[in-house]
C-alpha cells in the first residue's frame, strides 16, 4: 500500500506511489513537459531561464527531463555540469574537455601499439627498398 503524503507542490494529501507529486501536480507537469517539448522544437537554443519563466516551470525540472533524456536538443544553453570537474556543460554528462581526456586516455590504453603502426612500416618499408637498391648497386660494380 502507498504511503499518504502532502504534495509538496500544491499541498493536497495523496497516495505516494513512485513520484513525490499528487497525480494533479503529475498531470501538470506532464502537460508543461509536452508544451516545453513543442517550444524547444521551434525554438532551439532557448535557455533554462527563458523556458522557466515562460511556462511557469522550476529549473530544476527542466533540468530532470534534459538528465532523463526526454528533453534533446544540441542548441540547447541548459545549466548541467561535468561529472568529472563540474565545468558547467550544455547538454550530456562530460564537458568537452574531459571526453577528449577520457578518449586519448583510452586510447593509449588501448592502442598504444596500433597508433603508431603506420607511420612506423612506412619508414620500414623505405628502408627496405632503399638496402635493397644498395645491393643491387653493389653486385652491378662487381659486373
Ligand atoms: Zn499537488
Ligand atoms: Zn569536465
Amino acid at each position: 500500500m502507498g504511503e499518504l503524503r502532502n504534495c509538496p507542490k500544491c499541498g493536497k494529501v495523496f497516495v505516494m506511489v513512485n513520484r513525490n507529486l499528487c497525480p494533479d501536480c503529475v498531470r501538470e507537469e506532464e502537460e508543461k513537459f509536452e508544451q516545453v517539448r513543442n517550444y524547444l522544437k521551434k525554438y532551439p537554443g532557448a535557455t533554462v531561464e527563458q523556458i522557466a519563466e515562460k511556462f511557469d516551470v522550476e529549473e530544476n525540472v527542466i533540468l530532470r527531463w534534459l538528465r532523463e533524456g526526454r528533453i534533446q536538443d544540441a542548441h540547447l544553453e541548459f545549466k548541467l555540469t561535468c561529472q568529472r570537474c563540474g565545468t558547467p556543460i550544455r547538454i550530456g554528462t562530460l564537458c568537452s574537455r574531459c571526453a577528449q581526456e577520457l578518449t586519448s586516455e583510452m586510447m593509449d590504453k588501448a592502442k598504444h601499439k596500433k597508433r603508431e603502426e603506420p607511420a612506423q612500416k612506412m619508414e620500414d618499408e623505405q628502408e627496405k627498398i632503399k638496402r635493397r637498391m644498395f645491393i643491387v648497386d653493389k653486385l652491378r660494380d662487381r659486373d
